[in-house]
């Protein structure tokens, strides 16, 4: 199983640690259009955080895929939005 997802890249060991990958769970994917800037993410609460990375297809299972892991508030906000 996917989830469409778009990629927030953090450093949380300071700038010079190993990048960790967060994915986020687009608030309107159809918006994309491919050459957008940013997206809206449904965990931003409204505050016009976007995250600039393309849509992409991710495996809800994770394992095997050391580095990435999925924003729990995006999970959280999906699993009680139920629209999808
Ligand atoms: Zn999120
Ligand atoms: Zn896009």
């Amino acid at each position: 199983m996917t989830v469409l997802a778009t990629a927030e890249r953090t450093h949380p060991d300071g700038a010079m640690g190993p990048v960790e990958t967060i994915w986020h769970i687009p608030a309107d994917p159809a918006a994309c259009d491919g050459e957008c800037d940013a997206h809206r993410i449904i965990c931003d609460d409204g505050l016009g955080v976007g995250v600039p990375a393309g849509i992409r297809e991710v495996p809800r299972d994770l394992t095997g895929r050391p580095g990435e892991r999925w924003c729990t508030s995006c999970l959280t906000a999906e699993a009680s939005d139920g629209a999808r």
